[in-house]
């Protein structure tokens, strides 16, 4: 086996047995980064001095000398971080974000910052507004998004794990598409500070990995209460790999029958399905349950976070930080050129819509009426959640979908989270894991959702299936 094709936990062993060093080990992935980055496309910036010099630093934590990607809408100090937008394109933060500290303090070391739709907004990674990024297992097909460069990096072995943001399944749609394992922890649970924010009450931290064992170590590492986030949760943090080996004998799995309506791609219906019946051969029950309120989430979702998004992205107006257009005549003429040359189309779209529900005469119309029908939605899963233990879905509707397939179509593009934006909404954890492949080669996510905080029962229940499964150790060949 060679070094870029272990997993997290593997890396950790060699390292302590002294089996390899982490110099050799970043040197395996910055070289896997320089032969097949060519062909994936995944990172935006590529730190391999800053590695060797963090490295050399790294005090011994539990990740010490463990590469990994991050990203780029996470401040890494005195490293550009984009948001993969012209707004931010040369933005150096002053700060780090605490997800990230938490990481480099354990040990780990950042070998580069990953793309992304512009400012997360996004299922394709094709706004991005440098290039976008291909699909390992078929480059001609997107990778999902927005954290598509952290799953392609992760899925064509270029880091041995990365952290993805999900605002309305940003981390759990692009990890199905790439065959990877991206968990969304519970909303709170992990510190946005330093997360450039999208829509700052849907946002979470999470990690994307090759297993789910390597989920929960990174999810160890990154949680935890942090004053300078005021929606932090001060909830204790258990040790999140507590689960990882237990069996689900008699574990409660609700399979809700609106997530298996028409419009779906039989293929991915009979894939998780197969998935489900796994479960279910493993010790768990299986119980139908009802998320009533289903398809009001993704038209809830489309007034909320363009909502929150309008007002987070009010601050780049060309003066404190971020692109300055040139040749303005005076401040207003400054700020509208600033803005109109350094946010893309889609970025656009988003502030406009937001603006309008905001607005005065409109706001109890669209903007409070969405944030009651998001109560409703919440309230689906708190009753569903009184009878099962975990919520098992497809991640996505689809496989991979081919570049440019919709990107004329923002509401096709839209759907694409359908499966996934309910957890955002309703501030539950959910966790994609692959389930199969499709005709054409195409990874199928499946999703588990959980109660509240409890990433625990969801992680012990994702591991039990991949354990009786292979997909995991299925890699693209690039
Ligand atoms: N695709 C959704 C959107 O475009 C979710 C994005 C995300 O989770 N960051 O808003």
């Amino acid at each position: 086996m060679q070094l870029h094709e272990l997993t997290i936990k593997q890396a950790i062993e060699l390292l302590q047995k002294g089996e390899t060093t982490a110099s050799e080990l970043l040197e395996a992935f910055l070289k896997r980064i320089e032969t097949v980055d060519r062909k994936v496309k995944a990172f935006v910036t590529v730190t391999a001095d800053e590695a060797r010099t963090q490295m050399g630093k790294a005090a011994g934590g539990p990740l010490n000398g463990i590469p990994l990607g991050i990203k780029d809408n996470m401040c890494t100090k005195g490293v550009r971080t984009t948001c993969s937008s012209r707004m931010l394109e040369n933005f150096v933060p002053p700060y780090e974000s605490f997800a990230t500290q938490k990481l480099w303090d354990a040990g780990a070391v950042l070998l580069g910052k990953l793309n992304m739709d512009e400012f997360a907004m996004g299922s394709s990674t094709e706004h991005s507004a440098f290039f976008r990024t291909c699909n390992p297992w078929l480059l001609e097909r997107v990778t999902g998004g927005s954290s598509g460069g952290s799953a392609a990096a992760v899925a064509s072995d270029m880091c041995l794990g990365a952290l993805g943001s999900d605002t309305g399944g940003s981390i759990r749609q692009p990890a199905a598409f790439c065959g990877v394992v991206g968990l969304k922890p519970t909303y709170g649970r992990v510190s946005r500070y330093g997360l450039v924010a999208f829509a700052s009450s849907l946002d979470q931290i999470g990690p994307i990995t090759k297993t789910v064992e390597d989920s929960a170590i990174l999810l160890n590492t990154i949680s935890g209460h942090d004053p300078r986030d005021s929606t932090s949760s001060p909830e204790e943090t258990p040790d999140f790999t507590y689960g990882i080996g237990k069996d689900i004998k008699g574990l409660k799995i609700g399979v809700p029958s609106e997530y298996f309506t028409c419009g779906m791609d039989p293929e991915i219906e009979k894939i998780t399905r197969n998935a489900i019946s796994q479960l279910e051969s493993l010790g768990a029950e299986i119980i139908e349950v009802s998320l009533p309120h289903t398809d009001y989430a993704v038209p809830v979702y489309y007034i909320i976070a363009p909502s929150e998004a309008s007002s987070n992205l009010a601050r780049y107006d060309g003066v404190k930080y971020g692109f300055r257009a040139e040749g303005a005549a005076d401040l207003m003429d400054m700020y509208m050129k600033s803005r109109s040359q350094g946010f893309g189309a889609e970025v656009k779209r988003r502030i406009m819509l937001g603006t309008y529900a905001l607005s005065s005469g409109y706001y109890d119309a669209y903007y409070l009426k969405a944030q009651q029908a998001r109560t409703l939605i919440k309230k689906d899963f708190d009753d569903a959640f009184k009878k099962v233990d975990v919520i098992a879905s497809p991640t996505t509707p689809e496989a991979a979908f081919r570049a440019g397939e919709k990107t004329s179509d923002p509401m096709k593009m839209y759907l694409s989270d359908i499966f996934t934006i309910s957890a955002n909404l309703a501030g539950n954890p959910g966790i994609s894991v692959p389930c199969g492949f499709t005709g054409e080669g195409l990874p199928v996510g499946l999703q588990l959702m959980g109660r509240h905080f409890d990433e625990a029962t969801v992680l012990r229940a994702a591991h039990a299936y991949e354990q009786s499964t292979d997909w995991h150790k299925k890699r693209p060949s690039l």
